[in-house]
């Protein structure tokens, strides 16, 4: 799923190629798939983008937009992959749209679970698209200990923090995936309640979590996902699906594996008490 390490990293990788080449062809979904959403239409997709060039890509929470001339805008959302391929490469059997430039090179977009392929000319009427444009990331300096004060004090209910941190958008692109190296490195459990942190645990809670997106941003994403050129990212992630079975990094402990929230939390029992 794309966060914000990812959607930074896909951003920058997608800045340096595409920008200046011309839609040529838009080819419809050879794969439809249910959980794709597209803006409207996906049949006007080919009227809308043909011909249009990139200007810019940019990403913002779980978004990654591609900004062509004529105020037209391509935008995804975590659960899509948008790979670029070389002039010379076959088109993929299965996609859920694929655009072609003016040099034959094309970005293949495949989803996988659940996701968002949206065109548009002009704005996205869409809650979250606007809440990732609008927020304050995590990557802004201006995102400080203050900002980071005022979301613990802009809820009246005492939330885990799992849900503080990491639903109701309160912080775009901060997901379950990026969460969990946070929680273990902060030494928090996912399912601790707000109010039992302390100032130390609230400002440690704060440090790791600008230095790890930050860490995971610079890295080129994390090596759960795959970047704009089909790699997995730098950053070793301490906690996720793949490394639930080894023990504990730091105290050689078991890791525990629970479904919350709506994702899959990893914790160790040790480092993390509730
Ligand atoms: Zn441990």
């Amino acid at each position: 799923m794309i966060e914000i390490p990812e959607s930074t990293t896909i951003a920058r990788q997608a800045g340096t190629i595409l920008v200046g080449k011309k839609i040529s062809k838009v080819v419809q979904a050879t794969s439809p798939h249910s959980f794709t959403w597209y803006n409207g239409d996906p049949k006007e997709y080919s009227r809308l983008l043909t011909g249009r060039t990139i200007e810019s890509a940019i990403g913002h929470g779980a978004y990654v937009t591609l900004h062509c001339y004529d105020d037209t805008h391509i935008a995804i959302s975590d659960g899509v992959n948008m790979k670029y391929h070389p002039a010379l490469e076959p088109h993929p059997k299965k996609h859920q749209l694929l655009i072609e430039f003016e040099d034959k090179s094309f970005l293949a977009f495949t989803v996988s679970m659940y996701g968002g392929i949206q065109a548009f000319k002009g704005e996205l009427d869409n809650p979250y698209y606007q809440g990732s444009l609008t927020k304050l990331s995590p990557l802004d300096e201006n995102f400080d200990v203050a900002f980071f004060d005022q979301l613990f004090s802009s809820t009246q209910k005492d939330l885990s923090i799992k849900a503080l941190l990491a639903t109701e958008q309160r912080i775009p692109g901060l997901g379950n995936g990026v969460l969990q190296d946070i929680l273990f490195l902060s030494g928090l459990h996912p399912k601790r309640k707000i109010s039992t942190l302390s100032d130390l645990e609230k400002n440690d809670l704060f440090h790791c979590l600008k230095v790890t997106l930050q860490s995971m941003t610079d890295k080129g994403g994390r090596d759960t996902e795959k970047d704009f050129f089909g790699n997995k990212g730098g950053y070793k992630c301490i906690l996720s699906q793949n490394t639930y079975k080894q023990p504990c990094p730091n105290c050689g402990g078991d890791i525990a594996k629970d479904a919350y929230l709506g994702g899959t939390v990893y914790y160790c029992f040790g480092c993390q008490k509730l």
